[in-house]
This record gives structure tokens, sequence and C-alpha cells, in this order.
């Protein structure tokens, strides 16, 4: 059979890591978060101390990106991988709030692109691979034989991320979930280097209004679709 490329791009809490799993479950390809990725190196400045009000100490943290390792590894329990930052599990520790709110501000560092886009493209440059992000499409993997891009509306995907974050426990409020969705994607949207668009040869789909079962059959079809014609 053969292997394709399957780019997820999309705004943040459209469920993309959720239905890119599965789809590279079902398929018997990797899954790589890319978020994730630029979550670790957020982590990474805030311990350091490196971050205060949305202001990030970019020298230094351009300094020290060559000691900055981040890799994924296989978690048997949910069937999905882990994100290490120098060693270290941190697949819980870049999913909370302060992380979520400074993430955008790191993601715009040049170097910190440079560095991450490229190890992206090391991980897929064998093909079956699944890959969420906000360029995937766009800059790492332009000629993915498929991309996806997902959206729903802020109020929408504001109530997904709350509903995630008080499962865990997280002492939140909608309206400070809502203001860091929409901050977000204007940050992610206006950005310089790589903004999140969707490509002209993307296929959008807005989840507003689907179950996530009728979106990964979807996306699935489409795959298999891809993945006889390559
Ligand atoms: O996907 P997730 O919401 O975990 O991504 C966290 C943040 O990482 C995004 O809001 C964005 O600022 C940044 N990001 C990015 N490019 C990617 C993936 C994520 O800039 N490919």
């Amino acid at each position: 059979m053969n292997s394709i490329v399957i780019a997820i791009d999309g705004h943040s809490s459209t469920g993309k890591s959720t239905v890119a799993k599965k789809l590279a479950k079902a398929l018997e390809y990797k899954y790589v978060d890319t978020g994730a990725m630029y979550r670790a190196v957020t982590l990474f400045a805030l311990r350091n101390g490196w971050i205060h009000d949305g202001e990030v100490n970019t020298s230094q943290l351009i300094s020290y990106l060559p000691e900055v390792n981040i890799d994924f590894e296989y978690n048997a329990e949910n069937f999905s991988n882990d994100v290490f930052l120098n060693g270290e599990n941190v697949e819980q520790a870049i999913r909370s709030m302060e992380v979520s709110e400074n993430v955008s501000f790191v993601a715009k560092i040049d170097e910190v692109r440079e560095k991450l886009v490229q190890l992206q493209k090391e991980f897929g440059h064998e093909k079956g691979i699944v890959m969420d992000g906000r360029d995937i499409g766009s800059v790492v993997f332009p000629d993915a034989e498929l991309k996806i891009f997902m959206t729903a509306t802020a109020q929408i995907r504001a109530q997904r991320r709350f509903d995630e974050l008080k499962s865990k426990g997280e002492n939140i409020k909608y309206a400070e979930v809502l203001q860091n969705v929409k901050h977000r994607d204007d940050i992610d949207s206006n950005r310089k280097n790589s903004p999140l668009i969707q490509s002209d040869d993307a296929i959008k789909i807005d989840n507003s209004e689907l179950s996530q079962e009728e979106q990964f059959n979807m996306i699935l079809k489409l795959a298999e679709d891809r993945i006889e014609k390559a």
C-alpha cells in the first residue's frame, strides 16, 4: 500500500489532535502533534523565567535552543505519543493554561520555528504520517497528498477546551478560555512567519455542527481515497 503525508491544520481547539490520532491509528501511520513541540519550548522558557507578561526574553531563548531536545515516545496506555523535553515526559505539563497563554508568543520567534519545522520534516520524510498544526500544509509539507483545514466558531471551541480543562480539575472560567482562544487565533493568523492560513488545496471542514464520529469518517474516506491514488 502507498504511504502518504496527511496535514491537518486549523484553529486552536478544533479537535485536530483527536481526529489526527484516530486517523493515524486506523491507517497505522505515525502521528506528530506539532503544537506539543511549540508548547514544550514554551515550558522550557517559562521554567527558566524567560517569559513575563507575554514578553519573551528572545535572545536567551535563542541562545539555549541548541540544548532543547524534543522527542515523542509511544504511550501504550492511551494509544498515543507523549512529548519529551530533554528526556522528561512533559505531556501533562504542556497542557496547562500558563503554557496555552504564552505559546503563541514563543511560536512567533523565527529561530524557534526554523528548528521545529526542520525536526518535523525529518519526522515525516518517510511519509506514512499524520501531522497536525498550523503550517503543516503550507510550510512543512507543501506537497502533502491530503491537506485538511479545520475550523469551528470560537464559542464552540472555547466550550470544548473549557470542558477538557475542567475535567482535568483546572479552576478556570469559560470567559477566560474564550479570550485565550480568540487571542491565539489573532496572533497565529497575523504573525509574519508562516501564519495560520488555509492552503488553496486544503479541504476545509467546519466541525461546529459535526460529531467527532462524523468528522472522523469523512476524513478517513478522504485519506483512503488519496492513498489509493498515490
Ligand atoms: O495545537 P495547539 O493548540 O496545541 O498549539 C499551540 C500553539 O502552538 C498554537 O496556538 C500556535 O501558536 C503554535 N503552533 C504553531 N505552529 C504549529 C503548531 C502550533 O505556531 N504548527
